[in-house]
């Protein structure tokens, strides 16, 4: 099947007539043929959505908060196969697939609840005739471009706050993971959204998504995916006057001290660093463990981690489904042969031989040990099921080990010293913080972001989203 852009309330055909097949990542199957679209069919949207802007942001909240709640309510309706259709692109587990198209529902409700909370201060003024206060407005057609690993969330996380502070939408999705936002466009198309408030282009990102940071009338990009692209968009953007949110990679670490429950802290390493085959930006690619208890914990991450199964991420015993695509996947084998080269590896790293696995992006978990502080996977965000534990001496060692990398999007401790884990929290340098839990697990009522080179240094979610979508206005009312 073909699907067409969606363009002032219209599906439309790109300009180039041209289509790429969306291929599974566990078999290859063609999911449906998606726009490969051209600047041209960029600019239609942006248009679109500049005409619409000025009645959408005339709209009360709470008009626009009955958009986003219907557009939840036909997600949930047809959450079983907008999770399905999510497994099969992107190839994340049974639970994780369903999990996120359920939580991309709970974030519109969310942000339609905002519609009844409080914007803008009242504040004393030195004068006794005027009235102080401040209120918020929206900054107009709004670009989002958005990654693969989590092809439903992201998309919804940027524009639900978006839209209900008023501002409309041009989004250009991953390429490899279209059909999960062709499901949330279609949900606000059935839900009766006014046409050009919400326009979506397929297509690569260096056409449509640099053609969006460069346009006149996009007043703001809200970007999430890698360090290369997102540090370019974020100076193309301000040298076109936008302004701009720019979401990156991360390094992150796992610290597991002496007196932590064993088994326990196992656990959170495995899920934080193997869940979505490990391609979260929050995913564990560190584990720093204390001495004392280096070598039982390396023992039984090591049994754990054998028997996790690999396999059809529809298959819901499944604990480790494929890489998202062929290159991520060789990128994968690349940086575990050149784990090889500095550190120890301890088990997995190989492609599985089971012949249903055969066409799909498949690699068994890998945990390296002895990896010196400046080996590349130490450094480097690898983005799969990739493992490099090391031991510290002590609380201090372990917080140096963990802040030692350029950066800081989360971290997690495993402890039950309540004393250590609050120095915990203040000196790990990273946006997000966990104690006793995963470094990756996100809810959308709590700001979300990074620190170093994790971020430009904004936060999406929660509270925070509106001073992204929005600007501040200072209002002096006097009497007369
Ligand atoms: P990517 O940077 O390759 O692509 C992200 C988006 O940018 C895609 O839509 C892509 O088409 C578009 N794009 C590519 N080149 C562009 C250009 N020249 N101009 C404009 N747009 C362009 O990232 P990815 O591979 O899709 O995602 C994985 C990365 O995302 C990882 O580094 C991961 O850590 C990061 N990520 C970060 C967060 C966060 O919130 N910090 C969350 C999820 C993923």
């Amino acid at each position: 099947m073909r699907y067409l852009n969606y363009i002032n309330g219209k599906w439309k055909k790109p300009t180039t007539g041209e289509y790429k097949e969306n291929l599974s990542p566990h078999n290859g199957e063609n999911l449906g043929e998606f726009p490969s679209s051209a600047a041209a069919d960029l600019h239609d949207a942006v248009a679109a959505a500049k005409k619409s802007f000025s009645k959408w942001k005339k709209l009360s909240f709470q008009q626009r908060a009955s958009y986003l709640l219907k557009a939840a309510d036909i997600l949930k309706k047809n959450v079983q196969e907008v999770g399905q259709d999510l497994i099969k692109e992107e190839g994340k587990t049974f639970l994780e697939g369903m999990g996120e198209a359920n939580r991309a529902a709970s974030i519109l409700e969310y942000y339609a609840a905002e519609a009844r909370q409080p914007l803008g201060e009242v504040i004393p003024s030195a004068n006794a005739n005027t009235f102080l206060y401040t209120t918020r407005t929206p900054l107009g057609p709004v670009g989002l471009i958005t990654p693969w690993n989590f092809p439903i969330a992201i998309p919804v996380w940027k524009l639900a706050p978006a839209l209900i502070y008023g501002n409309t939408v041009v989004i250009k999705p991953a390429d490899l993971t279209p059909k999960s936002v062709y499901h949330v466009i279609k949900a606000f198309d059935e839900a009766g959204l006014p046409p050009g408030v919400i326009n979506c282009v397929f297509g690569r990102g260096s056409v449509i998504g640099a053609a969006l940071v460069e346009h006149p009338d996009v007043k703001a990009i809200s970007f999430t995916g890698s360090n290369q692209v997102g540090q370019q968009i974020q100076k193309q953007a301000i040298e076109h006057g936008k302004k701009v949110q720019v979401e990156m990679g991360g390094k992150n670490p796992l610290v597991v001290l002496a007196d932590a429950d064993l088994e326990k802290a196992v656990e959170i390493a495995i899920g934080g660093a193997f869940k979505s085959t490990g391609q979260k930006c929050t995913a564990t690619s560190r584990v720093i463990v204390e001495e004392g208890i280096y070598e039982g914990f390396r023992e039984l991450l090591v049994a754990r981690t054998k028997e996790l199964k690999v396999g059809d991420p529809l298959n819901e015993e499944t604990y480790i489904g494929p890489a998202v695509s062929r290159s991520q996947r060789d990128g994968v084998l690349e940086m575990i042969d050149v784990g090889k080269s500095e550190a120890n590896l301890l088990c997995g790293g190989e492609v599985p031989t089971e012949e249903e696995l055969a066409n799909g992006f498949y690699v068994r978990p890998a945990i390296f040990e002895n990896v010196p502080q400046h080996a590349r996977i130490a450094r480097e965000e690898i983005f799969g099921p990739i493992i490099a534990l090391f031991k510290a001496g002590n609380y201090e060692e372990a917080v140096k080990m963990a802040n030692d990398t350029e950066y800081g999007l989360s971290a997690a401790i495993c402890t039950n010293n309540l004393t250590l884990a609050q120095r915990f929290i203040e000196d790990v340098e990273v946006g997000l913080v966990h104690v006793n839990s995963e470094t990756a697990g996100t809810e959308p009522q709590m700001p979300f972001g990074g620190c170093k080179n994790s971020s430009a240094g904004s936060r999406e979610q929660g509270k925070s989203a509106v001073e992204f979508y929005t600007e501040i206005k200072t209002v002096y009312m006097d009497r007369v």
